[in-house]
């Protein structure tokens, strides 16, 4: 980013500092490279002169609305503005066409009423405040103005804002595509209502956020000619399913298991309900409730909601409560399971209990140790649970119904970001693979758009290098022999170990930039990912690869005298019996490139949303945290791209409105701004700058350069 220009003593200055990120600061003394300055919370820090920035001291109070406004662009500049802004509560932002969100943590008056939708409505980009309401008015205006499919992607960590930034683009749309309220049921209904169902079955409290999606999802609505609401359809990914059966304070399962204790009586004692204390499931962890949610309430919300969608009384009865209560009475338990799921007493319990083995000359029913019996019972609930989700999406989707006739659409992305924890696993895995693939093509629309322009401006932009992360994604996927591959071929391999595929790694990847094998360990791996270096563990690698579902639970459960349990069991072909193992992996990657190929055929709009702090509190701001958000969600890649080129544009007339007083001889009488303008900055030496058609185009650091010129003068 910029080289720091003329600093001097007394220069005001942007420093770096280990606790609050970047800190401001006037310079008390200069010796060669080294710098010493005042930092404004009155410690003297010294840094080389190649680490500091110079600060605006003529940047507006109030910040800017667009990044791209800001006269030097660099990270504390950036940090900054967004600071005095989110103090504001003014939680959006704009780096050009990408909308930044910090979560406010509170509901803010008025920002998301009718009335503020009506005034987004048709208005030109960029004339009202940063919000999302202007980002989907974009999206719909191009694809009405030009019959093209649009896309919003909505990325950020856990908690940042994403599902509901998501719903309030849902509900915009709704707005802008929507018939009148007296229709009944309508497509946008059924679309908004989506989500409360979503919610209730694929969110939980975790850590990070109370009430986390905890699967990605793809929202595609389509658009008749009239630009109306004519269907829409529903892609998730990457279901958590290690849930359904293993919690831990301070975290809960599922909503849903909640939702069906605080069931008005009837419903309770019908499924065998009760205190979710009672449940094993629920009871790992002491957190049962939530501050301000009530789950009765929310039982019959949710109810109301899956009325909407589309799912009749006779299904939402049907719904299977998975959780087997822990206590001694373990045959009334199996007696409860098997009329819940309308099975076969004594085949539950074999299909819990026992394995059966073909040898040739026989079938032996082998028992399970009481270990492996436990991990049988999970892996059903699992699958099941699994399946139930999958089910609500296909009739959600069936329900809505597609338009077939629909030209154009617009989909909304709401993914979870890039994690790096103490111990990432499979899932963490896939997720970054996930935010690879989606910053690559981050990357290159940010790239584009900047071409864009300067060509339009008829400028040379040919020497602007662009940093792919192709590396990456090709160490993950590549076919064959990327890390993806490699383990579904050890998990084809029945003697391997996740020592073996450990070290198949280390001997594959020996010298790829991307993959770092860790000193003291046989086992992890790290990669180089764009956001970071991750470390992962690989002992459970292989057993989360397998979708696999034991023969003894498929025959159970597809023997269901209950309809529903059985449709979400159907017998599978002969053929696909024999081979035992389908890959999560091969076929999110395959996911991955559909979805990939969807937003290329589309114009994306990027909207990142930023958690200020892990408190879950407003009015918070947290410098470092937030940078490394910035970084991960790419906003500081657009920003180092843009200033790899030319960061600074300036119309004409605000150049020599700014800059005039550099050469007063050239404003005397009538003069050409172009000309002006080239010869302002020959006059002062500058090189490298270009001049557009209608814009000056400066090189990072050159405006700066130009203020301190003219400081001189004032
Ligand atoms: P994510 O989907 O990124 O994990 P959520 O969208 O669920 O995060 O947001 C987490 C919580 O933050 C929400 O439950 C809500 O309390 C709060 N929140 C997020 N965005 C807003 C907003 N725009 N206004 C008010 N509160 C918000
Ligand atoms: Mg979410």
């Amino acid at each position: 980013m910029g080289t720091p220009v003329n600093i001097i003593v007394g220069s005001h200055v942007w420093i770096e500092d280990p606790e609050l990120a970047w800190i401001d600061g006037q310079v008390l003394k200069i010796t060669g490279q080294n710098v010493e300055v005042q930092a404004s919370n009155g410690k003297k820090i010294t840094a080389n002169l190649s680490r500091l920035y110079p600060k605006d001291m003529e940047a507006p109070a109030g910040g800017v609305d667009d990044m791209t406004k800001l006269s030097y662009l660099h990270e504390p500049g950036v940090l900054e503005n967004l600071k005095i802004r989110y103090e504001l509560n003014e939680i959006y932002t704009y780096t050009g066409n990408i909308l930044i969100a910090i979560n406010p943590f509170q509901r803010l008056p008025h920002i998301y009423d009718s009335h503020m939708m009506q005034q987004y409505k048709g208005a030109p980009f960029g004339e009202l405040s940063p919000h999302v309401f202007a980002v989907a008015d974009v999206a719909y205006r191009a694809m009405i103005n030009e019959g093209k499919s649009n896309s919003i992607l909505v990325s950020g960590e856990s908690g940042a804002g994403k599902t509901e930034t998501t719903k309030m683009l849902m509900r915009y749309l709704a707005f802008l595509g929507g018939r009148t309220a007296t229709e009944g049921r309508t497509v946008e209904q059924q679309v908004l209502e989506s989500n409360p169902v979503l919610e209730a079955f694929g969110n939980a409290k975790t850590v990070r956020n109370n009430n986390s999606s905890r699967f990605g999802k793809f929202v595609e609505i389509q658009f008749d000619k009239q630009g109306r609401i004519s269907g829409a359809a529903i892609r998730t990914y990457l279901l958590e399913r290690s849930r359904v059966c293993q919690i831990s304070n301070p975290e809960r399962n599922y909503h849903c298991f909640y939702l069906l204790c605080a069931a008005p009586q009837e419903e309770v004692e019908k499924y065998k309900l009760g205190n979710p204390k009672k449940f094993h499931y629920l009871n790992q962890s002491s957190c049962y409730e939530l501050v301000g949610v009530s789950d009765a309430h929310d039982y019959l919300a949710t109810r109301r909601a899956m009325d909407i969608v589309g799912i009749n009384a006779k299904d939402q009865g049907k719904e299977v409560d998975s959780s087997v209560p822990k206590d001694d009475n373990a045959k009334f338990h199996l007696k409860t399971a098997s009329e819940l799921l309308m099975c076969d007493l004594v085949a539950l319990e074999d299909a819990l209990c026992k394995r059966v083995m073909i040898t040739p000359e026989e079938v032996i029913k082998r028992s399970l140790d009481p270990q492996s019996a436990l991990v049988s019972r999970d892996g059903l609930a699992k699958t099941l649970y699994s399946r139930l989700f999958d089910w609500l999406v296909d009739k959600i989707n069936s329900s809505i119904g597609q338009d077939p006739n629909s030209k154009s659409l617009i989909g909304v992305l709401d993914i979870y970001g890039f994690e790096s924890f103490k111990t990432n696993s499979f899932e963490q895995f896939c997720i970054n693979f996930t935010n690879e693939k989606l910053q690559q093509h981050f990357n290159q629309h940010v790239f584009k758009m900047e071409q864009e322009e300067y060509t339009k401006e008829e400028i040379d932009w040919s020497y602007i290098e662009f940093v792919d992360n192709q590396d990456v994604l090709d160490l993950i996927e590549k076919k064959p022999g990327g890390i993806v591959a490699l383990l579904d071929e050890a998990c084809m391999f029945p003697k391997s170990t996740h020592e073996t595929f450990s070290n198949k790694l280390y001997q594959t990847f020996k010298s790829h930039k991307r993959f770092i094998k860790p000193k003291l360990s046989r086992t992890d791996f790290t990669i180089a990912h764009y956001a970071g270096e991750v470390l992962y563990q690989s002992d459970q690698f292989l057993d989360k690869n397998k979708d696999y579902v034991v023969p003894e639970h498929q025959d159970l459960l597809s023997a269901s005298k209950c309809s529903f349990v059985a449709g979400l069991f159907p017998p599978l072909p002969e053929a696909s019996k024999s081979s035992k193992f389908s890959s999560i992996g091969s076929r999110f990657k395959l996911q991955l490139q559909q979805l990939m190929e969807t937003l290329n055929s589309t114009e994306p709009h990027y909207i990142r949303c930023v958690k200020p702090n892990n408190l879950l509190k407003p009015a918070i701001f947290e410098n470092a945290n937030i940078m490394q958000q910035l970084r991960c969600g790419g906003v500081l890649e657009a920003i180092r791209i843009s200033c790899a080129g030319y960061p600074t544009r300036r119309a004409f007339f605000e150049f020599i409105n700014r800059f005039g007083l550099l050469a007063p001889e050239l404003l005397e009488g009538n003069y050409d701004e172009k000309t002006t303008c080239q010869k302002i900055l020959d006059k002062k030496g500058l090189k490298g700058f270009q001049i557009g058609k209608t814009k000056v185009f400066l090189r990072a650091g050159q405006m700066a350069e130009l203020d301190a010129r003219r400081a001189e003068v004032l």
